[in-house]
């Protein structure tokens, strides 16, 4: 099994990290493919029985100056491509504009979307639940995963979620 996930989410949550904690492999490029599917793809995390590439959609987050609606375009026909999309957000910073720039653009999303609590490790447990109860009455998700992407708690369970849905 095989397939496509976008990871998105507002700066600094943490979708670096996440990437480079799963990801034991940089993938070969394959020289032949224009650049702009090339820088695309993060990386390729793959075991046995599945592999998942993950990639990148630059164009979903709030622009600094106004991009053209041809990014915003562009975004949306990569997310309605892909086999599942994870949407990562801070655990400790909460809810915020940012976020729901990307809730909007998701309404248009018809793939199943995962929400990542990150930085799970910041937090109190007691102060996890309303956060999910927030995130719970915005968006209809697939499923909600908390994690911390620096020490690693809870990625492996994500990772079976995720290869469930290839
Ligand atoms: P990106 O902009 O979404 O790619 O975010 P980064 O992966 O660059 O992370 C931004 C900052 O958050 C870095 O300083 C990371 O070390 C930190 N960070 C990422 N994940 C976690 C986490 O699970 N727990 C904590 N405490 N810090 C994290
Ligand atoms: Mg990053």
């Amino acid at each position: 099994k095989s397939g496509f996930m976008a990871i998105i989410g507002r700066p600094n949550v943490g979708k670096s990290t996440f990437m480079n904690n799963v990801i034991g492999q940089k993938i070969a490029i394959m020289s032949d493919k224009p650049q702009t599917t090339r820088n695309k793809i993060q990386g390729v995390y793959t075991q046995q029985d599945a592999q998942i590439i993950f990639i990148d959609t630059p164009g979903i987050h709030k622009p600094k100056h106004r991009l053209g609606d041809f990014m915003v375009k562009t975004a949306e026909t990569t997310l309605n491509e892909v086999d599942a999309i994870l949407f990562m957000i801070d655990a400790k910073e909460g809810y915020g504009k940012g976020d729901q720039y990307i809730l909007d653009r998701l309404q248009n999303i018809k793939r199943p979307v995962f929400l990542i609590i990150n930085k799970v490790d910041l937090i109190h447990p007691d102060d996890l639940f309303p956060l999910i109860e927030l995130y719970r009455n915005k968006c209809k998700f697939e499923e909600i995963v908390p994690i911390s992407a620096l020490q690693g708690n809870n990625v492996n369970h994500l990772l079976d979620m995720l290869k469930q849905h290839l």
